[in-house]
């Protein structure tokens, strides 16, 4: 593991950012310059036609088969505007801030994630833009989580990986740049949406999403319906680095989920004993639940 900032990923970290993230920003700064008469078409209206692209393959190209009928998704989180604990909030910022400026970064094997899509595996457009957080939870410790990430994975089955990891204690290891795609929830959808990259494994909200897991209390390494919970110090941290994909991604409180909810097979019940009014409460002091 290597805690130390390295400028050249935090470039290419930036980039990716403003690639992803940052269209609106970039868009006006754009817009502010002067076109010689004629106007170019802002990234975000590019954008835009990517995404209102037709759904209906080009000649020659087949549809993408639609996800399984599945339940959607409820968020427990509830919309609220009331104004939270100010220190709490500020704490919370600050945390933020800090989790930008200086998480501990590991480098794991390329067989264990991918490039975002642009095109599915028929050839149809399909928006990369991370609009989906999945969370998970680690089981074993984190280091068990790294030590797989690192090895190589051959096979597909056994290739995994997570966005961010979020130790008991707090600490916040960043595995992945959200410009790139994990491979956390395999065999999934979201509200009927999946991104079928290879016609022979089927499809999964990877291509969409940002995935976070949260590391197992001890009590927990063994494959029962629950366990103690997490800290307070992970739900401060979770609640920090939602505010920051909130925040550079379209990505709405109600587009927070589990694997549980987004599995297709049924098999995954993580993160167990997750408490959604913990994170209520610090969304909401962060006034990242208010909508009108
Ligand atoms: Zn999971």
């Amino acid at each position: 593991m290597n805690s130390s900032p390295q400028p050249l990923w935090i470039a290419l970290g930036a980039g990716a950012i403003l690639t992803l993230g940052g269209l609106g920003w970039l868009t006006r700064d754009l817009s502010a310059q002067p076109s010689g008469g004629k106007r170019h078409p802002s990234l975000l209206e590019l954008l835009e036609e990517v995404r209102q692209a037709s759904p209906v393959p080009e000649s020659g190209r087949q549809a993408a088969p639609a996800p399984p009928a599945h339940r959607p998704w409820q968020s427990p989180l509830r919309a609220s505007c009331a104004p939270g604990d100010p220190a709490h909030r500020l704490r919370l910022q600050q945390l933020a801030e800090s989790i930008k400026t200086s998480p501990a970064r590991v480098q794991i094997h390329p067989t264990n994630f991918g490039e975002r899509f642009n095109r599915d595996a028929y050839g149809n457009p399909v928006d990369p833009t991370p609009q989906l957080v999945v969370l998970h939870e680690t089981v074993y410790g984190i280091g068990s989580a790294i030590n797989t990430f690192v090895t190589p994975h051959p096979r597909d089955e056994d290739q995994v990986s997570y966005h961010t990891l979020i130790g008991g204690d707090g600490s916040v290891v960043q595995v992945l740049d959200p410009s790139k795609r994990a491979f956390g929830a395999g065999n999934s959808a979201f509200n009927g949406r999946w991104v079928v990259s290879n016609a022979k494994v089927g499809g999964s909200v990877n291509n969409f999403s940002l995935h976070v897991s949260l590391e197992t209390p001890l009590d927990g390494e063994d494959d029962g319906p629950a366990h103690s919970g997490y800290t307070s110090a992970q739900y401060d941290v979770l609640a920090a680095l939602l505010a920051r994909w909130m925040q550079s991604f379209p990505i709405p409180a109600a587009h927070i989920t589990t694997h549980r909810a987004v599995d297709l097979g049924g098999e995954r019940a993580d993160p167990r004993s997750f408490n959604w009014s913990e994170l209520q409460i610090r969304l909401q002091s962060l006034g990242l639940l208010c909508r009108s």
